[in-house]
């Protein structure tokens, strides 16, 4: 498989950076009026000049959001598996020298968990866990999507990267798809934040999503940590990362998150913090930029300021989750990956999700919708 893509081919941080600085309202201007953006005009927008244009900004994107998705948001729910983690990822709460209870599921309680949350309504399901291959091995994860897909046709993994062949195996199971996060784009400052372990491999990690789309998935989601670094830096390579996929692998959706970094153990303060307006800026001139990505939004984010980004991009957002291994219905003593802001049961979320003029989706994917490939049909590129 040949990389599709590398920040090699692109400016160099600091050259973009000085192009970001020397954007103007007028170049601003000119790119909020094309149709299609290309390169140029994703600096201009992500430039500190674009910050004074975030109404055009949001009625633009808001209307693109609702041309191509419509009124429906997607509902998921993550299940932790694990908080075991071999990764000393600075930023998290899960790294494994912070002294956390360790906990990691055993396939019954995986299931409790899971009946649990079939009850609430959920058929949309994200296994997250930390990254440890001896405590959630990839037959183990195969066992368990394979037994939870009759309740949930949509199940995915946010676990840590596989080959092509493992992430083809768990499609076989019954996989939708998969989410890995970059983090940053920046080599310098991923080795920073990653000092040791698998995760400090940055080019492993950068392949990942494309062996997933490789291996067929339906769904890859792609996102950096915001605050590790300049946004506006991150959101220009993560938009140039997803239009390459996308020009190779048609048949898998490329979503995006935008995870800003919140409070956990070890108390980690964000280098190069992200407000809520910036937050705006890079949501909605990604919009723009991949009209066809699916955006997440998660319960990382407060209630109304989830309210407020909703409708300006998203198509599906999480509910009612629970960071800590075994979390739901029980009061647990494991460790929580990060704290959750919106604190709203699933049920409120959708009643607020119609009051807003939505239309909560809790499945819209089943297995028998899967098209067999033609025996003709030509061979993906590799
Ligand atoms: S971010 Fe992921 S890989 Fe890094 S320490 Fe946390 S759980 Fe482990």
């Amino acid at each position: 498989m040949k990389r599709c893509f590398e920040i090699d081919q692109f400016d160099s941080p600091e050259t973009l950076t000085r192009r970001l600085q020397a954007v103007t309202p007028a170049a601003v201007e000119r790119s909020l009026s094309q149709a299609d953006l290309d390169e140029k005009d994703l600096v201009n927008l992500l430039s500190p000049a674009a910050e004074a244009y975030l109404e055009p900004l949001a009625r633009r994107a808001q209307a693109i959001t609702r041309r191509r998705f419509g009124r429906i948001m997607k509902l998921y729910v993550p299940l932790y598996l694990s908080n075991e983690c071999i990764n000393t990822c600075v930023y998290c709460g899960f790294n494994r020298t912070q002294r956390i209870a360790r906990k990691t599921l055993r396939p019954e309680e995986i299931q409790e968990q899971a009946q649990f949350l079939s009850s609430l309504g959920f058929r949309n399901l994200l296994l997250v866990s930390g990254e440890s291959r001896p405590h959630v091995p990839v037959r183990m994860l195969a066992d368990q999507i394979a037994a939870l897909s009759a309740d949930f046709p949509e199940i995915s993994v946010e676990v840590y990267p596989l080959e092509t062949r493992e992430y083809a195996a768990l499609q076989q199971a019954g996989l939708y798809g998969l989410v890995l996060y970059q983090e940053t784009y920046l080599p310098e400052v991923y080795a920073a934040v990653h000092p040791s372990g698998p995760k400090h491999d940055y080019h492993a990690r950068l392949e990942a999503p494309q062996r997933g789309a490789e291996a067929g998935l339906r769904q890859v989601g792609l996102g950096v940590l915001l605050g590790l670094t300049d946004f506006r830096l991150e959101g220009y390579y993560l938009g140039q990362h997803v239009r390459a996929l996308e020009k190779i692998y048609w048949q898998t959706a490329f979503g995006l998150s935008f995870p800003r970094l919140r409070r956990a153990a070890g108390g980690f303060q964000a280098p190069a913090p992200v407000s809520d307006q910036q937050l705006t800026q890079l949501v909605t001139v990604l919009r723009l930029f991949l009209p066809d990505a699916p955006f997440s939004l998660s319960t990382r984010e407060s209630a109304s300021l989830r309210r407020h980004l909703l409708p300006l991009g998203f198509t599906q957002m999480s509910a009612g989750s629970c960071t800590e291994p075994g979390g739901y219905g029980h009061i647990q003593a494991s460790g929580e990956q990060f704290q959750v802001e919106d604190t709203r049961s699933a049920r409120e979320i959708s009643a607020d999700l119609e009051l807003l003029g939505f239309e909560p989706v809790w499945k819209d994917w089943d297995a028998s919708f899967r098209e067999e490939p033609a025996e003709d049909a030509p061979a993906k590129n590799s």
